[in-house]
C-alpha cells in the first residue's frame, strides 16, 4: 500500500481515483504495509474495471468544475512494468479524447523517474505528477527504508518542470530519526523546487508494516497528536508564506486506511486539516487580544458562517482555551455572512488569516 499517494490537487478538480496497489514493490519502506496486504485484497484493475469505475463517477459524481482528471493512485505509477504502464494509460485515454475528462494525473516514487520512464508517457495527456518525496534527509530516508536519496527528488523534480507537468511532492512527519527542525528543512528544500502544491502526512503504525515492529517494541514512538498538528501547522503557514498551496494535510479514512484495516498507532484524526486551521485560528485570535490593552467581556468574534467551526475548535476547545488564558467569562460568536471567508473581527479588530 502506498497510503501517502492520493490526487486532490489545488483548486479541487474533480478526481477520478483509480486504485493502483504496487504489486511486487521492490522496496519495503517502513511505514507501508503493502506486503501485508499485496496478494490478498491488491489487484491491477483490468481496463473494464477501469472504464466501468470512470463512467460511474462521470454519471454521478459532483456537478462538473473546470477540471477534471483520472488519478492512478496508491503505487509507485512510473514503477510498474512498463506494459502495464501503457494499458493503464490506454485505459484512461478514450476519456479524455471524447472531452469527458481533461487529463491524467498519477503518484510515483522519485526514483522512478528517468528520461526512460518519461518518455512511456509521451502521447498521452498527463497533467500532473506526484512525487513522494516523505524526507530530504538522507539520513532520515534511510531510516525510513526508503531506498532513495533527496539528490533522487531533486533530479525527479528537474525532469518533470523541464517536461512542463504540475508538480505535487509530499511529505511525511514523524518519521524516525526526523523531528520538528528536521521536517522543517524538509519544507525549505522541498520549497526550493517549486512545486505547484504539497501534501503532508503524519507517520502512522499500520499492521503488517516494518514500524509496527519496531512501535510494539518500543524503538519507535509515534508523534503525539497534538505536537503532530502543531507541526503541520508550522510546515502549511511556511508554504503559505512561500505561495504554495498545501492541498492535503493527514489522510483521510478513503486514502486506504479502512481498505487495509490495521491503524495501530499514531496521530491520527478524520479532521486533521481542520485541526490545524482550528489551531492558526486560535494563535490568530490570542495574538490579536495579546495586544489588547483591555479586553472586552464578553468578547466578541465576528465570523463568516462556513468558518464557525473553525473559530471553535474541535469540541469547542478554542473558546475553552480562549476563555481560560485570557481570563473571560464569555465569548459570543456572531456569524456574519458579509465577512470574507478567512477573515475574522475580534473585538472590533479585523484580521486576516493565513
Ligand atoms: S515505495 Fe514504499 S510506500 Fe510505496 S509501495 Fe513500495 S514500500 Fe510501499
Amino acid at each position: 500500500m502506498h497510503t501517502r499517494d492520493d490526487a486532490r490537487p489545488a483548486g479541487q478538480p474533480l478526481i477520478i481515483p483509480i486504485f493502483i496497489p504496487h504489486m511486487g514493490c521492490p522496496h519495503q519502506c517502513i511505514f507501508c504495509n503493502q506486503r501485508a496486504i499485496t496478494g490478498k485484497t491488491a489487484q491491477t484493475p483490468s481496463v473494464d474495471q477501469i472504464q466501468l469505475e470512470v463512467n460511474r463517477f462521470l454519471k454521478y459524481g459532483k456537478k462538473r468544475p473546470s477540471t477534471t482528471q483520472i488519478s492512478f493512485f496508491g503505487g509507485s505509477f512510473l514503477g510498474l512494468e512498463k506494459k502495464t504502464i501503457r494499458s493503464l494509460l490506454r485505459a484512461a485515454m478514450p476519456f479524455v479524447q471524447a472531452k469527458e475528462v481533461d487529463s491524467i494525473r498519477f503518484s510515483t516514487r522519485p526514483d522512478a523517474i528517468s528520461p526512460e520512464s518519461l518518455s512511456l508517457l509521451d502521447g498521452f495527456p498527463v497533467a500532473t505528477v506526484e512525487l513522494g518525496v516523505q524526507s530530504m534527509n538522507d539520513r532520515v530516508l534511510y531510516a525510513a527504508g526508503r531506498g532513495h536519496r533527496a539528490s533522487d527528488t531533486q533530479a525527479a523534480a528537474g525532469q518533470l518542470k523541464n517536461r512542463g507537468y504540475e508538480m505535487g511532492l509530499q511529505m511525511m512527519v514523524g518519521l524516525p530519526a526526523d523531528n520538528d527542525d528536521g521536517a522543517m528543512e524538509t519544507a525549505r528544500r522541498i520549497a526550493e523546487l517549486e512545486p505547484d502544491f504539497v501534501r503532508i502526512y503524519p507517520t502512522l503504525v499500520l499492521e503488517g508494516s516494518p514500524l509496527a515492529g519496531g512501535y510494539r517494541d518500543g524503538r519507535y514512538r509515534p508523534m503525539p497528536l497534538a505536537a503532530c498538528v502543531t507541526l503541520v501547522k508550522r510546515l502549511f503557514l511556511y508554504f503559505n508564506a512561500h505561495h504554495i498551496p498545501v492541498v492535503r494535510m493527514g489522510l483521510q479514512a478513503a486514502d486506504g486506511l479502512t481498505r487495509t484495516g490495521g491503524l495501530i498507532a499514531g496521530p491520527y484524526h478524520p479532521a486533521f486539516g481542520h485541526l490545524v486551521h482550528g489551531e492558526i485560528v486560535l494563535d490568530a485570535v490570542s495574538s490579536a487580544l495579546d495586544q489588547m490593552e483591555k479586553r472586552p467581556d464578553p468578547l466578541t468574534i465576528s465570523v463568516h458562517p462556513g468558518m464557525v467551526s473553525r473559530v471553535q475548535g474541535l469540541h469547542k476547545q478554542n473558546i475553552s482555551r480562549l476563555k481560560t488564558a485570557f481570563d473571560l467569562k464569555n465569548i459570543v460568536l456572531h456569524q456574519d455572512g458579509r465577512l470574507a471567508k478567512g477573515h475574522l473581527v475580534v473585538a472590533g479588530e479585523h484580521i486576516t488569516l493565513p
